[in-house]
């Protein structure tokens, strides 16, 4: 691909500017080790030699299994930090530096379809592995326990604020969720150390007992799918939406917080008017095209605390906290007129492009001062509110 082509010049300004940034601080890390590093002694090469014999041996079979397993999406960066943090207490720097190749070789192996930010993570990864090594000793690290507990946060800190800042840089509209991860990447971040402080630790006495770390890695390659699994648990895959499953638990615990602060809530049902015309008449993959383009204009109309999840085929649903029976209704309208404006690029049976127009929505909504809090009385009503939208010739909002 030419250099012009490059998706990296796609970022916005201030997001190029950093992330080029923080590649060019990586480099200059990395060339500044390697030109001032004393070569290895035997001993040092022992410990590079177990510690990326034990990884790659681990990461090899993981990503051979996964494969089998038909997992396409991986999050491999578990792995890699485990083995860098090994790295950081039991290398020198110039080995260090080399165990970076381990992120780089898999980045151009898997042929990430963004690798500018494969780039731009690993460039964070080795800027905060070499802060956190500067904090511990350059030449020899410290490793009492405290210290390594410390360098441990320092690693892991540094590492998600270069990236979240990264992150918000290029969308500053993203949800936290995708700037500074979930919960669930900060636990695996500290397993990943703690596995990987354990693994330098043994290997500084005796190198073959790296080998120790290869299961609990393992494990931790596992669990790292743990993310997604719980995504596409909870998410449709279609819309990206929360599935109806989902949604019905997430919207029963939040009207029973509102029943208990006697605040009032509105549930909203929406179903496409004439909706098997667009598979009919445009084909099923336009009719999905549409789907999705709905899932986003409703997540866009919405509130950032209302809960927008896919109830059935073409039918949405969403819960609006703090909702009185007006503003329900007004949320209602503006999402039925921006469906009505809607313009979704999409390939016709035809094979040729096609611009879909003219769908329409019908809205029930039922809110919780006149049918109270529990979700099936509410979904009921809006249920039937919807059918009568339906039956007064669609495209139109009902209040039950
Ligand atoms: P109306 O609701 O206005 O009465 O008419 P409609 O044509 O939308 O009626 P109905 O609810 O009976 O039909 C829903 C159609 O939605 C049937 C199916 O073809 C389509 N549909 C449901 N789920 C999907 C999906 O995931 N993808 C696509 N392309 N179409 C879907
Ligand atoms: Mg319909
Ligand atoms: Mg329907």
């Amino acid at each position: 691909m030419d250099v012009r082509d490059w998706p990296l010049w796609t970022l916005r300004r201030s997001a190029l500017a950093y992330w080029l940034a923080v590649d060019a601080i990586a480099l200059g890390i990395v060339v500044y080790v390697i030109a001032s590093t004393p070569t290895p002694d035997s001993e040092a090469i022992a410990r590079f030699g177990a510690i990326a014999g034990t990884a790659g041996a681990v990461i090899i079979v993981s990503s051979i299994y996964s494969h089998r397993m038909g997992e396409t999406e991986r999050n491999p960066w578990a792995a890699h930090l485990t083995y860098l943090t090994a790295g950081l207490i039991a290398l020198p720097c110039n080995l260090l530096v080399l165990l970076l190749f381990g992120p780089a070789l898999h980045g151009v192996l898997a042929q990430r379809p963004e690798s500018h930010r494969w780039v731009f993570t690993l460039s964070a990864t080795a800027v905060s592995v070499f802060a956190t090594r500067a904090l511990l000793g350059w030449m020899s690290p410290n490793r009492e326990l405290l210290v390594m507990v410390l360098g441990a946060a320092v690693l892991l800190i540094l590492r998600a604020g270069i990236i979240a800042l990264g992150l918000k840089l290029r969308s500053p509209q993203a949800p936290a969720e995708e700037v500074v991860g979930e919960p669930i990447d900060a636990v695996l971040g500290i397993v990943a150390v703690s596995i990987g402080g354990l693994m330098g630790f043994v290997a500084t006495a005796t190198p073959v007992h790296a080998l120790m770390a290869a299961a609990p890695m393992a494990l931790l390659e596992r669990a790292a799918q743990l993310p997604h699994w719980r995504r596409s648990a909870q998410r449709d895959a279609k819309t990206g939406l929360a599935n109806a499953v989902h949604w019905d638990g997430k919207a029963r615990y939040e009207l029973s917080k509102a029943r208990a602060r006697n605040r009032p809530m509105a549930v909203m049902l929406l179903d496409l008017d004439h909706f098997k015309k667009v598979n009919d008449e445009v084909g099923h993959l336009a009719g999905d095209a549409a789907l999705s383009a709905i899932a986003l204009l409703l997540s866009g109309t919405v509130r950032r605390g209302d809960l927008v999840g896919r109830f059935g085929g073409e039918e949405f649903v969403v819960l609006l906290p703090d909702a009185e029976p007006a503003v329900a209704r007004s949320v209602a309208q503006r999402v039925r007129l921006a469906v009505a404006g809607l313009a979704v690029t999409t390939v016709g049976t035809d094979g040729r492009e096609h611009l879909l127009t003219g769908l329409t929505v019908s809205i029930g909504v039922a809110t919780t001062q006149r049918y109270g809090y529990e979700l099936p009385d509410l979904l009921v009503a809006a249920d039937a509110a919807l059918l009568a939208a339906k039956g007064y010739g669609r495209n139109l909002v009902e209040m039950a």
